[in-house]
C-alpha cells in the first residue's frame, strides 16, 4: 500500500491524519485495524512527505474567473472518470470532489494571528493545515471539523455559482 492508498484507508474508517512536526496525529472515531496501525507505522516516513508534499497541486487548474473554463475542466474531470469505467453519478462526484480540492488551493484562507475558526490563541492541539498555495497555518483541534466543513461548503456554493452541476 502506498501512502495515497494509506491515507484514503484511513479516511475511510473516518479517520484523519495531520502533521506534527516529524510525526503524524492519527485521529479515528474507533481504533484503526491493526494492520492499518502497523502498516502506517511502516511507511512513516512515505506518509509524513507525502502529507508533507501536500495535495497534488494541479498545474492546468482552470481560469477561475472563467466560468466557462471552469465547466469544462469539470466536464473534462468527469470523463476521465467515466471513461474509467464509473457510472454518471459517481464521475460527476469525483469530478467535483477534484475540482473543489483544486479550487480550495488556489484560494487559500485569510491568514490570521490565533485559530481562524474561534480566534483565540494557539495551543497544544493546534493542528496545521495546509492553506493551499500560502503554506501552512494552525487550527485548534476541536475547531477543525466545523472550520473544514464550513470551508469546504463556501468552496462548493462558490463552484456552484459558477455552473458547476
Ligand atoms: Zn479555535
Amino acid at each position: 500500500m502506498d501512502a495515497a492508498r494509506l491515507i484514503d484507508e484511513v479516511k475511510r474508517h473516518g479517520g484523519s491524519l495531520q502533521l506534527n512536526g516529524d510525526k503524524i496525529r492519527v485521529s479515528a472515531p474507533e481504533p484503526l485495524p491493526d494492520n492499518l496501525r502497523q502498516e502506517l507505522k511502516a511507511r512513516k516516513p512515505e506518509v509524513i512527505n507525502f502529507l508533507k508534499a501536500g495535495p497534488r497541486v494541479n498545474p492546468c487548474h482552470p481560469d477561475w474567473s472563467d466560468p466557462e473554463d471552469t465547466r469544462s475542466r469539470f466536464f473534462e474531470l468527469a470523463g476521465n472518470h467515466l471513461s474509467a469505467g464509473k457510472t454518471q453519478d459517481e464521475a460527476d462526484k469525483l469530478a467535483f470532489e477534484c475540482l473543489l480540492a483544486d479550487w480550495m488551493n488556489s484560494h487559500p484562507v485569510e491568514v490570521t494571528e490565533g485559530c481562524p475558526h474561534c480566534g483565540e490563541p494557539h495551543d497544544a492541539s493546534s493542528m496545521p493545515y495546509l492553506n493551499g498555495e500560502a503554506g501552512h497555518i494552525k487550527i485548534h483541534e476541536q475547531c477543525w471539523p466545523e472550520w473544514y466543513a464550513g470551508l469546504k461548503k463556501r468552496a462548493s456554493v462558490t463552484l456552484t455559482t459558477l455552473g458547476i452541476p
